[in-house]
């Protein structure tokens, strides 16, 4: 495992229904990933361990190639993803590359890992299908939504240059 590297990209997220990110604690960062025998299906080892694993196919995915995020997220395979917004995040801990799991194979340039932190400051950034999140969203974090122009992720790389947290 890598743990000297942190890695540092864009990530799908889910938005709870109090117009949160989920997953993500006061301090920005997420819980430790694991995977518990039985709770989860994609839990290849069937047995406790810490995340990510070579032979399992578990942890925080982020993808460190923003230009070619709509690709990615954009595909008719990716329904899962219709409700959710992208964040900027980097790893902290142990990394592995993405696996070819159960829901068909990560997008080159995944990173698994086992804790992430969500920049301090980054934008969150919503297709414009998802514009009546906007309100809701900046009700949380003021300032910090972005509303791509297309109504799907099309737009993301040229929004991006101008959103993104340089290292
Ligand atoms: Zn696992």
């Amino acid at each position: 495992m890598n743990i000297t590297r942190a890695y540092r990209g864009w990530r799908i997220n889910l938005v709870t229904r109090n117009h949160r990110i989920y997953g993500f604690r006061p301090d920005g960062l997420t819980a430790p990933a694991r995977c518990h025998p039985a709770q989860r299906q994609d839990n290849v080892l069937h047995k406790h361990h810490r995340s990510p694993h070579t032979d399992c196919e578990c942890g925080w995915r982020l993808i460190t190639n923003s230009q070619r995020f709509p690709e990615y997220f954009d595909g008719i395979a990716r329904h899962w993803w219709r409700d959710r917004v992208a964040i900027q995040v980097e790893t902290v801990g142990p990394t592995l590359p993405g696996v070819d799991s159960r829901q068909g194979p990560d997008p080159h340039d995944t990173i698994r890992a086992r804790q992430l932190r969500w920049i301090p400051g980054s934008k969150i950034v919503i297709p414009g299908r998802l514009a009546a999140l906007t309100e809701p969203l900046a009700a949380n974090y003021p300032g910090r939504v972005v509303v791509l122009p297309s109504r799907d992720w099309s737009a993301f790389t040229d929004v991006v240059s101008e959103t993104e947290v340089c290292p």
